[in-house]
């Protein structure tokens, strides 16, 4: 036997469950983006090195040691997406998409980090993105606020909690930086490896830090929300104000400040205490410099990205997927002579009542493994043809899940019936 080649790790096949919570998560947030006027777009995977250097900021987590970074053939520096917002801005400007109007667009894909593979945190793992181009006003920071909640309870899922905070302007975050490099300054001792890096290059992202020995430290530190600019307390205030009117719950936190560089003013993120420590399941927030950073014309932006896989898992455990996509119909066939008609009764049920799913036992089988299968295959109804009611042109219809007497019906009275019997209770 050869050698086996597994995949790599981190990144994961989706299949049964898992595969079917996806779908359903994707077509949940699709319509209920399509509720509020979103339109999809779709983007490379690839995009070059120096666009996520440029946004994403070249002192974070992620350009410093999370980007599966390559040379292309031309020596090109090329990057696999590790987030989606970057390319979807250098796409809104490449394609004059921002100028003068609004964009409201969501995506979904793979991402790619190199983090530490553990539950819920990946190296291939997929987003929803959803972003606004053109509008400044803090009403539509609230509206994608509880578009995210909307969707959260469409999903009937509990127990997330939304936390918010301001950055404020880019001169009110670069003079409280000052009071915050003063403050750690004073405390050294106590900062962990990271955080000493980070206090020339990034101090704010020391907020962040995950290191529970840091807690007390962090959480004593001045604020940035007690040093804002008038114009961006006033955006807050009017957030908060928006959020009560929709009877959006939030929390404040003040040491919120996102692992990205591009954002100001709003952030917030949704966390959720079932899944441990990778308990992010929305984060987002406002970047209105991001789009003249990369190039294009001064255009303000919000957004936010859902982790998918961790989403999924909160489904998954709380039981609350909806299947679909499993058959209706089961065509259980006895003898090799009802192969033929038995496959052309399938499609011609295809090509008539097209909300049918049939699943045609094809591959034989003897009749005890045929039912079985149609069993296990939750099917309503099992058709059943053997070679007498090919003869006189019938067919045997069973129902599996209901007390009710199998019926005999020829071929012509067959597609009534289904339609009866399956198309009222869909
Ligand atoms: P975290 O603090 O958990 O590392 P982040 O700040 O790096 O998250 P974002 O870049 O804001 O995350 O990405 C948005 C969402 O994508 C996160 O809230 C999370 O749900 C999901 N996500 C981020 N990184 C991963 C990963 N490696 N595996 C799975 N999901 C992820
Ligand atoms: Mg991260």
């Amino acid at each position: 036997m050869s050698k086996q080649i597994n995949a790599i790790r981190g990144m994961n096949d989706l299949y049964g469950d898992q595969s079917q919570a996806f779908d359903y998560l994707v077509q949940t947030s699709e319509s209920v983006l399509k509720q509020y006027g979103f339109q999809s777009i779709r983007l490379p995977i690839v995009e070059k090195t120096e666009l996520f250097a440029r946004s994403i900021g070249e002192v974070t987590d992620i350009v410093e040691k999370e980007m599966y970074t390559f040379e292309d053939r031309n020596g090109d520096s090329l990057t696999l997406r590790p987030e989606g917002t970057a390319g979807c801005v250098r796409a809104v400007i490449q394609n004059g998409l921002a100028h003068n109007q609004i964009q409201k667009l969501y995506y979904t894909g793979p991402m790619f980090r190199h983090e530490r593979p553990q539950k819920g945190r990946y190296r291939q793992f997929n987003q929803f993105g959803v972003e606004v181009f053109g509008i400044e006003s803090v009403d539509i920071d609230a509206e994608l606020i509880a578009l995210s909640a909307r969707l959260w309870e469409k999903l009937g899922l509990q127990n997330l909690e939304l936390q918010i905070n301001s950055l404020g302007s880019q001169a009110a975050r670069q003079s409280y930086r000052e009071i915050l490099v003063a403050y750690l300054e004073d405390n050294k001792s106590q900062l962990d490896e990271d955080s000493l890096r980070r206090l020339e290059s990034n101090p704010l992202r020391i907020l962040d830090t995950k290191n529970p020995d840091m807690k007390a430290l962090v959480e004593a530190a001045p604020k940035l929300i007690d040093h804002l600019d008038e114009e961006s307390k006033q955006h807050y205030e009017d957030l908060k104000a928006h959020l009560d009117d929709l009877g959006v719950a939030y929390v404040e936190n003040p040491n919120l400040v996102r692992g990205l560089d591009y954002y100001n003013r709003t952030v917030f993120e949704w966390i959720t205490t079932e899944l441990g420590a990778q308990g992010t399941v929305c984060a987002g927030g406002r970047y209105d410099g991001l789009v003249e950073q990369i190039g294009g014309k001064s255009t303000p932006a919000v957004g936010f990205a859902m982790g998918i896989e961790r989403l999924m898992a909160l489904l998954m455990d709380n039981q609350l997927i909806h299947e679909d996509g499993g058959p209706d119909v089961y065509m259980v066939l006895a003898g090799d002579s009802t192969k033929r008609p038995g496959l052309i009764i399938s499609e011609q049920i295809r090509e008539n009542l097209p909300d049918i799913n049939v699943q045609m036992n094809c591959g034989g089988g003897s009749f005890k493994s045929q039912f079985k299968k149609a069993d296990k295959s939750g099917a309503r109804i099992a058709l059943v043809l053997g070679e007498d009611e090919v003869s006189q042109q019938q067919i045997a219809v069973k129902y599996l899940r209901e007390d009710r007497e199998q019926e005999m019906v020829s071929w012509d009275q067959l597609f009534s019936l289904l339609k009866t019997v399956l198309t009222q209770s869909k």
